[in-house]
C-alpha cells in the first residue's frame, strides 16, 4: 500500500459562514503570482468582487508586501474607495489601504534594529535590503562566504529579545520578534467577536495564522484556506485565484 503521510491535509467544499469577518492575502490568493512583483495585479474577478463582498462584510487585505505597495494594485483596479483595512509586512504593519499605515512594531524592537544595524561588521560584498520594519542581510556576493558568514553569526549572537534573526539562503533577516499574520488576525478577530474569521492565503507565512486559528476551525468558528499545494494546518483547500473568486462569490449570491 502506498505511504500516504506526506499527503497534505485540507480537503472538502469550503463552507460558508453566516457572518464572515474576512481576511485575504493578496499574492497567489487574490492575484495570480506572476515573474515580475510589480506586475501583480488582481485576478479580473476580483475587483468587482471586493466590492460587492465589502458592502456586507469587514475585509481585511494581508500581506507580506509593505502595504504602500499593495495599494499601487488598489488604486489601479480603482479600488481605493473601499477604504479596505490591511495588514502588511507579514503582521508588522497594519493600516487602511489608501489611508497610510503605521508599524506594529514596539519602540523597544524599533531602536533595537537601528542599534543592530549601526553593529553590522564592515564586510565586502554584503549588502542591506530595507524593508521598512525590519531588513535583510544578503551575503551570496562577499568574496569569501565563510568569512561573512562567521561575521554575521557573531553578529546575531548579540540579538536584542525584541528582534529575531532569520536565515535564508545566503541571507539573514532581523525582525521585530513575535509579530506575525497570526497575530495580527488573533487581535483584529478579538475586536469582532460576533463574527467568525475566514482566512485565505497561500504563503508560509499564513500557517501562523492558520495555527491562531486551528481551534476555532477545528470547532467550526473559524474557516481556515490554503490555497494550491504544500503541507498546511488549515481545515480547507482551494487550487488559486480562480477558485477564491468562486468561492468568495457565493458570500455575495447566497446572501
Ligand atoms: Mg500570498
Amino acid at each position: 500500500m502506498q505511504k500516504r503521510s506526506s499527503e497534505p491535509k485540507a480537503s472538502g467544499r469550503v463552507p460558508t459562514v453566516d457572518a464572515p469577518l474576512f481576511f485575504l492575502d493578496y499574492d497567489g490568493t487574490l492575484a495570480p503570482i506572476v515573474d515580475d512583483p510589480a506586475a501583480a495585479h488582481p485576478h479580473p474577478a476580483i475587483p468587482a468582487l471586493l466590492r460587492d463582498l465589502a458592502a456586507r462584510h469587514p475585509v481585511w487585505i494581508v500581506t507580506g508586501r509593505d502595504l504602500a505597495d499593495v495599494e499601487t494594485f488598489f488604486e489601479q483596479a480603482g479600488l481605493l474607495d473601499l477604504r479596505l483595512p490591511a495588514i502588511g509586512l507579514h503582521g508588522t504593519q497594519e493600516g487602511v489601504l489608501g489611508n497610510g499605515a503605521e508599524s506594529l512594531a514596539s519602540e523597544e524592537a524599533t531602536q533595537a534594529l537601528a542599534e543592530r544595524r549601526g553593529a553590522l561588521p564592515p564586510l565586502e560584498g554584503v549588502e542591506v535590503e530595507d524593508k521598512g520594519h525590519a531588513f535583510a542581510v544578503h551575503y551570496r556576493a562577499a568574496p569569501d562566504e565563510g568569512v561573512a558568514l562567521g561575521a554575521l553569526r557573531d553578529w546575531t549572537e548579540e540579538m536584542p529579545e525584541a528582534l529575531e534573526a532569520i536565515w535564508g539562503k545566503k541571507v539573514v533577516e532581523l525582525r521585530p520578534r513575535g509579530l506575525t499574520k497570526g497575530t495580527a488576525v488573533r487581535r483584529v478577530a478579538d475586536r469582532h467577536p460576533e463574527r467568525t474569521p475566514v482566512y485565505l492565503g497561500d504563503d508560509t507565512t499564513d500557517e501562523d495564522a492558520f495555527e491562531a486559528l486551528a481551534d476555532e476551525a477545528e470547532a467550526g468558528h473559524a474557516v481556515t484556506v490554503r490555497v494550491g499545494g504544500g503541507a498546511t494546518a488549515a481545515r480547507y483547500r482551494l487550487g488559486g485565484p480562480a477558485d477564491v473568486a468562486r468561492y468568495l462569490r457565493r458570500y455575495v449570491e447566497e446572501a
